[in-house]
């Protein structure tokens, strides 16, 4: 089977999980059936799938011809043999039970035909098991969707011990037509990649809590605001359900051992049915109490090691097992989870020996088997991380922007395509996260300025030739993707940043002013979010983060015109914070980048994380960007506006 043969897929399950799989099926043009055991299930899950699409559409996400044509591409069933004759996939999201998915799937195997492909959404129960309970275990993977499936970005595919190749690239390819990124689990081991990282993590969490060496409101606000994870361990697991991670635990306990030996907390918690939010309480009282109210200020160094430490534990765990490699771990754990980095990079800048004598002493403290050190992690830490720092050094030869070094603590990138206006490319792109990268890792460099080379341009955008090149959805989601993740690390970077604008500076350039934390600018440039003029739109956040900067309306009014607005204006309109003289730029823009250098490094980056974790859920916006941006690349219109641009002809859009 391949892709292409795929056109009828069957959802097993109308529940939570089963009509979102089935919504985002829908929405990529396949043929769903949504089968439950009963009428009224089924019902109710295609009733939510049309609540959603309908959402979807009020909120101009996805348009209206959308909407009706996704709904018109699932059927409700309940009769199995009707659910899964002829159909090309099934994609199984019934209750996580053993003996009943066992059951399921013999019935399934006897009425599906002999290549359809089964894939199991299950998040705790072993992929070959359940493969070897049907007639093609060979056919068989996990297919692991996050809740809810129409928003979370990640799809664990994952090998069972029979799964082949061929299985294993069809449901990867499938998930990418899904518009999802797919992260192969190359073992079928408990937890897959996220959960066997985060599920250890809140037990380590009860553990710390258990015995006495931090509390709740300790290690949350630890977790929240000095890891910077989106929440506090303890809220996450009322988030997720108690019961949930006992289970997964417990599991990962049965397979894996004594190191997973669940906290008393957490069977406590279990046992009076205080399961988390859906039970009113978990560790936090959401119905008598304030609910999870985690305070910034009591932020904890020991328990930030001690948690770091045991992440570093999994993660070696999961290298030695050859489960995934480490930058598919932080891929899936950051997608997954919604982890600013993952686990490797947040392991190595703590740095790993620490964090194997930190292991060692708790073994040596308490005995207990959680804390024997892994191979995989006394490898890593020899190798000095788990990122080869080496390779990055030989990265760091950079063709499209320069790093400097003005002193006073200050890292200068600047974007050096002087003769092309700076435009952005894909490798400046890259070379830009490298060198933010670069910088951050630098113990000197306390503060980021950005400017453009020559005096004609700070950016005028992205270089359209290539864009346009780019003609193809898929690509084009993934081009969005990478130029809203660059620029985005600007916008997370744990220090200060400064932008020095001087001349154009437009589209993918202005967006990535957008994301430094002050702008400094000359009279004479320019600005403007010009994609409207292409038939595009703004691709590298700029439907997204323009907004927080100037308000929605002023943001509005800037993307739908397209025009170019002047600095005086911008600066009235707070996007640029200091207006200078034509030749002042270089001495004033310095000026401001060392004064922040000079600040208090980390109440800076604390305030930069709070102040960015305050916001609205831009995340669902950017994924929302990127998909737009690879519905309308392949258009005419585009074709239209990348002609026209070296004409003095208007362009003239079709809509199509
Ligand atoms: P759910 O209880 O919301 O839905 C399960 C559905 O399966 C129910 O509608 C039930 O009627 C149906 N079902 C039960 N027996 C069936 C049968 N014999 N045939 C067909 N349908 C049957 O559960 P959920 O949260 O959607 O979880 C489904 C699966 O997805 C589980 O394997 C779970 O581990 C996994 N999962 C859940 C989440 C999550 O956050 N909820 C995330 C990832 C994976």
């Amino acid at each position: 089977m391949k892709l292409e043969d795929i056109e009828t897929i069957t959802v097993l399950g109308a529940g939570t999980m089963g009509h979102g799989i089935a919504e985002v099926a829908a929405l990529a043009d396949y043929d769903v059936r949504l089968r439950d055991i009963n009428e009224g299930l089924v019902e109710d899950g295609y009733d939510q799938i049309v609540w959603s699409l309908n959402k979807l559409a009020e909120k101009e996400r996805i348009s209206e011809e959308k909407r009706d044509s996704a709904i018109e591409n699932v059927t409700p069933v309940v009769d199995m043999e009707e659910a899964v004759e002829g159909t090309d996939v099934v994609i199984e999201a019934i209750v996580e039970n053993m003996a009943i998915k066992k059951d399921v799937y013999s019935e399934v195997a006897e009425h599906a035909p002999e290549e359809a492909i089964f894939a199991s959404n299950t998040s705790s129960l072993s992929i070959t098991e359940l493969a070897e309970a049907t007639d093609r275990p060979d056919q068989f993977c996990g297919m692991h969707f996050f809740n809810p499936p129409i928003r979370m970005e990640l799809v664990e595919v994952i090998r069972g011990e029979h799964t082949t190749d061929e299985t294993m690239d069809v449901i990867v390819d499938l998930t990418e037509a899904f518009g999802k990124t797919p992260v192969r689990v190359r073992k079928d081991t408990p937890g897959f990649i996220v959960n066997r990282v985060l599920v250890p993590l809140m037990n380590e969490a009860c553990w710390i809590v258990d015995t006495e060496a931090g509390t709740i409101a300790e290690v949350d606000s630890t977790t929240k605001y000095d890891m910077g994870l989106p929440m506090g361990a303890f809220e996450l697991a009322d988030q997720v359900g108690i019961d949930v991670i006992y289970h997964v635990l417990e599991y990962m306990h049965d397979v894996l051992g004594d190191a997973y030996e669940p906290a008393a907390m957490l069977e406590a918690k279990v046992e009076n049915e205080e399961l988390g939010k859906k039970t009113g309480k978990g560790f936090y009282d959401y119905e008598d109490g304030e609910g999870a109210d985690v305070p910034a200020d009591q932020v904890n160094e020991d328990i930030r090691t001690r948690l770091t430490a045991l992440l570093a534990n999994e993660t070696g765990k999961l290298l030695e097992a050859e489960v995934a490699p480490i930058e598919d771990i932080d891929e899936a754990v950051m997608l997954g989870g919604r982890w600013p980095q993952g686990p490797g990079k947040l392991c190595d800048e703590s740095g790993l020996d620490t964090l194997v004598e930190t292991l060692e002493t708790l073994e040596a403290d308490t005995g207990q088997a959680i804390y024997e050190v892994s191979d995989g992690l006394r490898e890593a830490a020899e190798a000095g991380g788990f990122y080869d720092d080496s390779e990055d050094d030989e990265a760091v030869e950079f063709e499209n922007i320069r790093v400097e070094y003005p002193g006073n603590m200050v890292g200068h990138i600047v974007l050096d395509r002087p003769h092309q206006l700076n435009t952005v490319n894909l490798q400046m792109i890259e070379e830009f996260s490298q060198a933010v990268d670069m910088l951050e890792d630098d113990d000197e460099i306390r503060a980021l300025l950005v400017s453009g080379a020559g005096d004609r341009a700070f950016s005028a955008g992205a270089d359209a030739m290539g864009m346009a090149s780019k003609a193809n959805p898929i690509d084009a989601i993934e081009l969005s993707r990478e130029g809203q993740h660059a620029w985005g690390k600007l916008e997370t970077c744990s220090m200060p940043t400064v932008a020095a604008i001087d001349g154009y500076c437009l589209g993918g350039g202005m967006e990535l002013a957008t994301c430094a934390d002050m702008r400094v600018a000359t009279e004479r440039s320019t600005f403007g979010q010009p994609e409207f003029n292409l038939g595009l739109l703004p691709g590298w956040g700029g439907t997204q983060r323009l907004r927080h900067l100037i308000g929605e309306s002023r943001a509005r009014e800037i993307i739908f015109t397209a025009d170019h607005y002047d600095a005086e204006t911008m600066h009235e309109w707070g996007f640029v914070n200091r207006l200078v003289g034509n030749d002042d730029l270089e001495a004033e823009a310095l000026a401001l980048a060392e004064q922040v250098a000079a600040g208090p490094p980390l109440a800076m980056e604390y305030a930069k994380k709070a102040m960015l974790a305050g916001r609205d859920d831009t995340d669902a916006g950017l994924e929302t960007e990127a998909f737009a941006f690879g519905h309308v690349i392949a258009t005419e219109d585009v074709m239209e506006g990348v002609m026209k641009l070296q004409s003095d002809e208007d362009p003239e859009f079709k809509g199509k």
